[in-house]
Parts: structure tokens; C-alpha cells; sequence
């Protein structure tokens, strides 16, 4: 179901936001070489817990874990493990947390280490797609018009944006309508319109778009095995711009 917020329920959604915006800051200043991803979620846990809020992504469809881990040609919806972080591997950590009966989601991607080249400037790209992205943004504009904005950038940059995971609605529940894909055309879809509340989440890739799950069922990996990269942010689409609700 599609929703428009009113002014106190955007209020309720800038809290969880907050939360989700210190979470991923935290997991991120322990994202270090040695540490395993499952130390991360426990901290990511325990931080949301003592906010008062409840993690979004534990239990959402039998997800087991508070948070994402998705490490290299992980994309998305990787589970926190005993594995542990590598020196050069890029890790993307996808938060949400749900205070007051609103959620908040939000991903970064960090750099563990000494990182290649290569990796930092998909990093990089995936991040300014975003805000290329939320640059049009205002009440009125239409979905494929900011898919086509955030596809043209990247495959411009010579990287491939992810089809099959898009981003969503978000409010009382974590996933509403609509979808947000990364990718369209200039004019279609829906009309975005003022206190829509929206999680953009590029997802690009270095070499093909093309993706794979693996056997765990949740982890979404390159069918080329080279790395991917994802940013997302929880937005409140304004009459003029938005309002990033995560940062
Ligand atoms: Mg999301």
C-alpha cells in the first residue's frame, strides 16, 4: 500500500532515522580487518535495543540478524557470520530500525582497509548516484525519472545498476509501495508527491548487472563474482527537494 504521511508521523520516522543514521556510524568505526560480521551485528543490536527501538530486518521474512552484511560480490541481504573481515574488502552494511510503529532503513558502504582503487571509486559512484538522484527530486517528479537520472550516471561511469533489487516505500511497514527502481525512463511511473516517504538504495555493480542467490536463500551475489556496491537512504519527498531522514 501506497502512503502519505502526515506531518506527525514524519516526525515519528526522523527518530527512527536517527537511530539508523547512528547505527550504521558505529558499525562502521568497528568495521575494521579481524573483526567478524557477526561482532558487528551484536553491536548494531545492542545499540538499537538501547535506543528503544527494534531492529527492522530481525525476523522480516525469517531474516535472522539485525542488520546486512554483504562483503565484495555480496550486493545485498548477506547474513552476519563468524566471518571475518579481510584487509581490502569492501563491506556493505543495510540497517533498520522501527520506533513508535515507523521504520527507517539505510545502507553504507565501508572500506575495510587498504582498499583497491577499483573498489573505492565504485564506492564512490554508487554514493554519488544517489545524490544525483535525490538532486531532482521534488513533489511531482516521477519514479523513472529518478531511476533514469541514477542509471544514466552510473553506466556512465561504466558500472552496471542491479534490476532485480529496487528501492521501496517505507513507513509502518519496512517494504511499502511503491517500488524505486535505479533504472527507467524519463517520464514514466508514478508521480512522487509531497510527504511520500521513499528508501533510494542504488545498487551498482563493477562488471555485469546480472545477480545470483546463494544457497543460504537471503545472500544476493554478481553472477561475475566482481564486487558490488549500495547507499541508501530513508527520504521525505518535500514540495521543493527532500528531506534525508537517515543522515
Ligand atoms: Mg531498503
Amino acid at each position: 500500500m501506497l502512503t502519505i504521511k502526515t506531518d506527525y508521523e514524519i516526525e515519528l520516522m526522523r527518530k527512527a532515522g536517527a537511530i539508523v543514521r547512528d547505527v550504521l556510524e558505529i558499525v562502521g568505526n568497528n568495521a575494521k580487518p579481524g573483526v567478524t560480521t557477526r561482532k558487528l551485528d551484536a553491536i548494531a543490536y545492542d545499540y538499537i535495543k538501547k535506543c528503544g527501538a527494534h531492529p527492522s530486518f530481525l525476523g522480516y521474512g525469517g531474516f535472522p540478524s539485525s542488520i546486512c552484511t554483504s562483503i565484495d560480490e555480496e550486493i545485498v541481504h548477506g547474513i552476519p557470520s563468524g566471518r571475518v573481515l579481510e584487509e581490502g574488502c569492501l563491506l556493505k552494511i543495510d540497517a533498520g530500525a522501527c520506533l513508535n510503529g515507523f521504520h527507517a532503513d539505510a545502507a553504507r558502504t565501508f572500506l575495510i582497509g587498504n582498499v583497491s582503487e577499483e573498489k573505492r571509486l565504485l564506492a564512490k559512484a554508487c554514493e554519488e548516484s544517489f545524490f544525483r538522484g535525490i538532486s531532482i527530486l521534488k513533489d511531482g517528479i516521477r519514479l523513472g525519472d529518478l531511476g533514469n537520472c541514477i542509471q544514466t550516471f552510473v553506466e556512465g561511469k561504466g558500472y552496471s545498476v542491479v534490476r532485480e533489487l529496487v528501492g521501496h516505500g517505507i513507513g509502518r511497514e519496512l517494504h511499502e509501495d511503491p517500488s524505486v527502481p535505479n533504472y527507467g525512463i524519463m517520464g514514466r511511473g508514478l508521480r512522487l508527491s509531497k510527504n511520500m516517504t521513499i528508501a533510494i538504495e542504488p545498487m551498482i555493480n563493477y562488471g555485469t548487472r546480472k545477480v545470483q542467490i546463494l544457497e543460504d536463500n537471503w545472500t544476493v551475489v554478481t553472477q561475475d563474482g566482481k564486487p558490488s556496491a549500495h547507499y541508501e537512504n530513508t527520504v521525505v519527498i518535500k514540495e521543493e527537494g527532500v528531506e534525508i531522514l537517515t543522515l
